[in-house]
């Protein structure tokens, strides 16, 4: 029986010529991700789905590991058309091994034999028409590292665009300029997990601590609509001073990027750190507003976190979007996205009017097989 990784090999085409670089003795780097791997001839990059075969750096194409249908709210969007529905897909692999991965059965496929999430051949046409068949508003690459697989996600966001759609991605921010300059035409959201402000702990997990640093400035400067979420864990990254100098970065970078500070619960192979509380999330929310971040959220326990679900005007404190988990419960914005009390714009990417919400949970597609196999 074949392996999984001998099924995926089977999906692949060539690389985008953007993400490649021919090297000495017949190795090539990839730009996909911040690993910038050297690859020989044979080898398989960190990520264990981008190959060189023969001199031509081969990735994935042609499936999915999962699709759902989620809240905008989950990704975690806040400011980014409330209430829409997002199409979410994503492939398999990851170039990082956080051991408290909400997502392993499609992230860590590669790595670990319980994770086994099986690949759907399919094609961007296909996904986007069962996007609009659903009614979702936005494509999201997620569940994998969507980085790793931006070939795929262009091609998508490529059709989706075509339908109107709007396009992200859910990402750890791992990038290169190459790979962020390759996606720019095609996406509008991207949301940034900053895990730590420690390059000790990103080293633990299989990164660094500077691209992903890098990629918050890039975003932001060229104009994609960033959102930026940090899993609070109890002894890795919720020291005072470790808080404090990622909030300070965020709002040197832009006071107006929202940021998502959410609660762990154990998961996958952490199981060691208590599952987060309120009154944690509460805290580093605070040392987020003191740091002058003028929209900071607190997320994964509905109801028990004050105001820090729902939306204030930054300039006279009015409520302009009240949410209960990914449920919106009031939506008070003018058509072009201001304070109904005092005018102030609110930073994001809003609709001229609330187009209500299509779900506040999450959904497999309904009627699977139209969401056509090949
Ligand atoms: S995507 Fe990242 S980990 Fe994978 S081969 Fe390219 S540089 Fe290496």
């Amino acid at each position: 029986m074949a392996t999984l990784q001998e099924v995926l090999a089977a999906r692949t085409r060539e690389a985008a010529p953007e993400l490649v670089e021919a090297l000495d003795r017949g190795r090539l780097r990839c730009y996909a991700c911040g690993h910038q791997c050297p690859i020989p001839d044979g080898a398989v990059g960190v990520c264990k789905v981008r190959f060189n075969e023969a001199g031509t750096l081969r990735v994935p194409w042609g499936y999915v590991g999962g699709v759902q249908c989620d809240p905008v709210e989950k990704k975690p969007f806040f400011h980014a058309y409330p209430g829409a529905l997002a199409y979410s897909f994503g492939m398999l692999g990851c170039d990082l091994h956080c051991s408290y991965c909400q997502n392993w059965v499609t992230s860590q496929a590669l790595r670990d034999p319980h994770a086994v999430a099986p690949p759907r051949d399919t094609t961007p046409a296909s996904l986007v028409q069962d996007a609009l068949r659903q009614g979702a508003k936005i494509v999201v690459s997620t569940y994998n590292e969507p980085l790793i697989t931006s070939e795929w996600a262009v091609a998508i966001f490529k059709e989706a665009r075509e339908q109107g759609l709007v396009t992200g991605f859910v990402s750890n921010g791992n990038g290169t300029t190459r790979v962020l300059e390759y996606l720019r035409p095609h996406i509008d959201l991207y949301k940034v997990d900053l895990k730590s402000f420690d390059d000790h702990h990103y080293r633990e997990l299989g990164g660094r601590l500077q691209p992903i640093l890098d990629t918050i400035q890039w975003l932001h400067r060229e104009g994609v609509w960033v959102e930026i979420v940090t899993l609070l864990i109890a002894g890795f990254n919720d020291s005072e001073a470790e808080l404090r100098g990622l909030t300070q970065f965020l709002a040197s970078v832009s006071s107006d990027i929202p940021w998502h500070v959410t609660a762990f619960h154990q998961d996958y192979k952490m199981l060691d750190p208590a599952n987060t509380t309120a009154a944690m999330l509460l805290r580093a929310a605070e040392i987020g507003r003191e740091a002058g971040l003028r929209f900071v959220y607190a997320g994964n326990i509905p109801g028990r976190v004050g105001q820090l679900e729902h939306t204030h005007c930054p300039t006279c404190g009015e409520r302009v979007i009240s949410r209960y988990g990914y449920l919106i419960e009031e939506y008070r914005l003018t058509p072009d996205g201001a304070c109904p009390a005092c005018a102030t714009m609110i930073p994001g990417r809003w609709s001229a009017s609330f187009e209500g919400q299509r779900t506040a949970v999450p959904f497999l597609p309904h009627d699977r097989t139209r969401f056509r196999v090949i």
